[in-house]
């Protein structure tokens, strides 16, 4: 039998999203916990590379703090320009700025979200089609 306090901290827990972020492999790479190979960290955002790229130069941005997709309520508008401003210093960083770099942040299952901890791809280095498929 599970005491009363035990059950109200795993229910506070959950609604604090503690519970996902444990299992999010994301906030592990945040926290150092996952082996990636980083590109850039700041106090809020972590810079790595991709695990399966899509493209020559395939780099993940992501916000420290867990955010579980674009739809979650109130995201710090500060917070997505900063992601925005990184991934534009990171394709200088690569050299894919010149040529073209594409920005994508997939929403949800139908837009091909796997991993859900907001992350923006930055992806160049061949041409990319339009429209994506
Ligand atoms: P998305 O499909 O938009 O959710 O993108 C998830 C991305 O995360 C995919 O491009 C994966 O290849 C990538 N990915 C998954 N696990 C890891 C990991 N441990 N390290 C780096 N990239 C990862
Ligand atoms: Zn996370």
């Amino acid at each position: 039998m599970i005491p009363f306090a035990v059950k109200r901290l795993i229910f506070y827990a959950y609604k604090k999203g503690v519970m996902k972020m444990l299992g999010c492999i994301f906030c592990q790479v945040a926290a150092g916990q996952k082996p990636a190979t980083i590109f850039h960290e700041d106090d809020r955002c972590v810079v790595f590379q991709d695990i399966n790229p899509k493209a020559p130069v395939h780099l993940l941005v992501i916000p420290r703090k867990h955010i579980s997709s674009l739809n979650e309520e109130n995201v710090d508008e500060n917070l997505l320009g900063h992601l925005l401003a990184v991934a534009a210093k990171m394709a200088r960083e690569k050299g894919i700025d010149g040529s073209g770099f594409r920005t994508v942040i997939n929403t949800n299952a139908e837009a091909g979200q796997t991993v859900f901890h907001l992350h923006l791809h930055v992806l160049g280095g061949r041409i990319l089609r339009w429209p994506p498929g």
